[in-house]
């Protein structure tokens, strides 16, 4: 039988030592891409010799090219108090550099970090004695405070500004105490609340993660890659400079934003990189194809127990959660190495040959066929496309 490298898809030799003896065998071709994959392996391993700790799993999000989702991660490191995306983004090309460049451990960022010398440790990485110094050294310099918590957190504070200007700009005013503001928020419908979360984001300068319903609703899910998520949270900007919340809002409950991004020659919604954006934001508020649904779940986010991604890609057809990660693993490295267009692939869902679709991308083994198969949604909803003829036909009446 001829195994598969993990890594890198070539035929395999090794496996790790330490979970061959469990009968848990992951194979790699060569030593180098055992070393390279470890960082995914540890969180797996059988046999793994010490406690996973909040720097493998900034490790791992370096790996995946996304920012780290994990609470504690983003707390140890900074990105909370790094607070804006654009900010986020750049301490986390820094620790690309520092994890991949530089080929530090993350064991040696943990170590550093308990030891409170994080800061000073990774000056002094930056400054190579041969070279010149790392762009990220002198950018640190100025931006202290993101790993210093003994200084006040520049953008925290600009974001509780921005974050109330977002709310005075949705018409609810001023004078509103915070008690009387959660009861007119009882009172919006889920779409204004969606939208009202949208629009903090906005002012705050983040893009949702996806985590938030947001990530997928308002087509962050369609992004190759972060940045163009930071670049369609500017194309919202530019929107919201052009448009009141209420129109924002009216626009998103009848499935018209992509009208609006047109009324208001916001043209760079119709970029190529943005290509399924329209489809997206076309359905029903909070109905999407699946496919971006499981591309929630391959990037980090949860999905809750009816989505139709569960059934469309055979994971309810997996007898034990063992084999839904192995499944889940086939996608998340479909979408992680963007290896073809996300709807290609729900094209083949909907045909009912994922498997042949996906093999011809990457190594799948055969035993997954039977697995990727879409079972009928066991619940009495309408299929999507009826919800939408039905959405538009409210519409209609609507206007
Ligand atoms: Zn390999
Ligand atoms: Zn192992």
């Amino acid at each position: 039988m001829v195994h598969i490298c993990v890594q890198c898809d070539q035929p395999a030799r090794l496996c790790c030592s330490a979970c061959s003896t469990t009968g848990s065998m992951t194979w790699y071709c060569s030593e180098s891409c055992q070393k390279n994959h470890w960082i995914c392996h540890i969180f797996k391993c059988k046999r793994r010799t010490r406690e996973i700790n909040t720097g493998d799993h900034l490790a791992l999000a370096v790996y995946r090219s996304r920012l780290p989702l994990d609470p504690q991660t983003r707390l140890d490191y900074g990105f909370d108090r790094a607070f804006t995306t654009d900010v986020k983004l750049l301490l986390f090309g820094m620790y690309r550099v520092l994890l991949i460049d530089f080929n530090l451990s993350s064991q040696k960022l943990h170590k550093w970090r308990l030891h409170g010398i994080l800061l000073e440790k990774i000056e002094a990485a930056l400054i190579s004695p041969e070279g010149p110094r790392s762009p990220y050294y002198v950018w640190l310099q100025g931006n202290s405070w993101i790993l210093d918590t003994s200084q006040p957190s520049v953008l925290e504070d600009m974001g509780r500004g921005q974050e109330a200007a977002a709310i005075h700009n949705t018409g609810i005013g001023d004078s509103v105490t915070p008690t009387q503001f959660i009861g007119i928020l009882d009172t919006w419908p889920q779409t204004k609340r969606d939208c009202l979360e949208l629009w903090i984001d906005i002012y705050c300068f983040k893009h949702p993660s996806p985590q938030s319903d947001c990530w997928v609703t308002f087509g962050f899910c369609v992004c190759d890659t972060e940045n163009d998520e930071l670049r369609l949270c500017r194309i919202y900007r530019s929107l919201r400079d052009r448009c009141s919340f209420d129109e924002f809002w009216r626009a998103y409950d009848m499935s018209s934003l992509m009208a609006l991004f047109d009324s208001k020659e916001c043209v760079e919604a119709r970029s190529q990189q943005y290509r399924h954006l329209e489809g997206v934001l076309r359905g029903p508020p909070g109905h999407v194809d699946s496919i971006w649904e499981l591309k929630r779940l391959a990037m980090g986010g949860s999905l809750d127990g009816t989505s139709r991604a569960i059934f469309d890609y055979g994971m309810d057809n997996c007898k034990e959660q063992a084999e839904r990660n192995e499944l889940a693993e086939i996608y998340i490295k479909f979408f992680a190495r963007r290896l073809g267009d996300p709807m290609d692939l729900h094209k083949a869902a909907c045909e009912g040959k994922i498997y042949e679709y996906l093999s011809g991308l990457m190594k799948v083994k055969k035993k997954f066929k039977s697995l990727m198969k879409k079972i009928e949604y066991p619940f009495q909803f309408s299929s999507l496309e009826s919800d939408r003829a039905a959405h538009r036909s409210v519409q209609t009446s609507k206007s």
